[in-house]
Parts: structure tokens; C-alpha cells; sequence
């Protein structure tokens, strides 16, 4: 594995590890020219499904951009960078779990509010109010009433309006 800062083809492996599922391995590695570090995850290479949208196209899943809109919707949230990472982890194996060759992006926009939601529950308002939406007001309010029993503090976490920034698979 080549260093991604130097270029040199000697790295050290400081450190393996399994995820919980067991299904993702992570390597802390060390370069031995600029000892810079980095870490490599080794994945089972199963086919993900594409992602069917409301408008009927079909697109490639691809990790980092649903990694992108979840740390979006995590901004400036006290969640890890690992966490957030395991929680993708979650979602793949879901969806290959489906066992189909597409799915529709409901289905995803629902895992990963079920994530969110877990993670940190502003990111989860954040982000369902954007990507979910919503037929009225009251069901809104009833979300955020929901997770957020203590309401009236500070900013009330107001949802960005900006659609295209949670569009869950670019464009
Ligand atoms: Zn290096």
C-alpha cells in the first residue's frame, strides 16, 4: 500500500482491527519514509444496489457521497469521525442485505435517518427535515417535539433550506 502523502511503497501496519459486525478490517498504518500515518479499511467486495430516485433514475451508490451528506447534516455535531463511519459500515450491510439490484432512495433516506438518529438527534432533524417532505407543519413540529423534549433552547437548530446540499447522491 503506497503512501498517500509521499508516494513510497513501504508502510507499516501499526494497528488491525474489526468492526463489531467483523465485516470490515482497519489498518493504522505508518509511512516508513515520511511517517506520516494513514488508515485502510478491507471490505468484503459485494455489489451494492443502485439507488432507483423519486424521479426514476438510476445512480451508482457511492459511499462518499453518502458519507459527504451525513457530515453535512452532522456539522459542527460532537460526533466521530469513526462513529459516523461505522454507521455507513451499518447501512451497506443493510442494503446488501436487501440482496436486490436497486433499491429505491426512500429506503436509504430511511436508513440513514435510523442512523442519524442514533448518532446525534440534531443531525437527525437536520437532515429529515430536508430529505423527508414533510406533508404539514404538525408533523414537522411532532418530529422535533419527539426528539427534542427540552425545545425552546438556544438557535432551535433551525433546518437549513438548502436541498440540494442533502441531496443524499449528488447530481
Ligand atoms: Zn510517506
Amino acid at each position: 500500500m503506497k503512501c498517500p502523502f509521499c508516494g513510497d511503497a513501504n508502510t507499516q501496519v501499526t494497528d488491525t482491527r474489526e468492526n463489531d459486525e467483523g465485516d470490515v478490517v482497519r489498518r493504522r498504518r505508518r509511512c516508513v519514509c515520511c511517517d506520516k500515518r494513514f488508515t485502510t479499511h478491507e471490505r468484503i467486495d459485494l455489489k451494492m444496489p443502485h439507488i432507483v430516485k423519486r424521479n426514476g433514475n438510476r445512480t451508482e451508490y457511492v459511499r462518499n457521497k453518502l458519507l459527504a451528506s451525513m457530515q453535512l447534516a452532522l456539522r459542527k455535531r460532537p460526533v466521530t469521525t469513526e462513529a459516523l463511519e461505522a454507521a455507513v459500515d451499518r447501512i451497506e450491510a443493510r442494503l446488501l442485505a436487501v440482496g436486490e439490484t436497486e433499491i429505491p432512495s426512500a429506503q436509504l433516506g430511511d436508513l440513514v435517518m435510523k442512523e442519524l438518529r442514533r448518532l446525534d438527534k440534531v443531525a437527525y432533524i437536520r437532515f429529515a427535515s430536508v430529505y423527508r417532505n414533510f406533508a404539514d407543519v404538525d408533523e414537522f413540529s411532532s418530529l422535533v417535539r419527539e426528539v427534542q423534549p427540552q425545545s425552546h433552547s438556544r438557535s432551535r437548530g433551525a433546518p437549513s433550506s438548502d436541498k440540494s446540499d442533502h441531496d443524499l447522491f449528488g447530481e
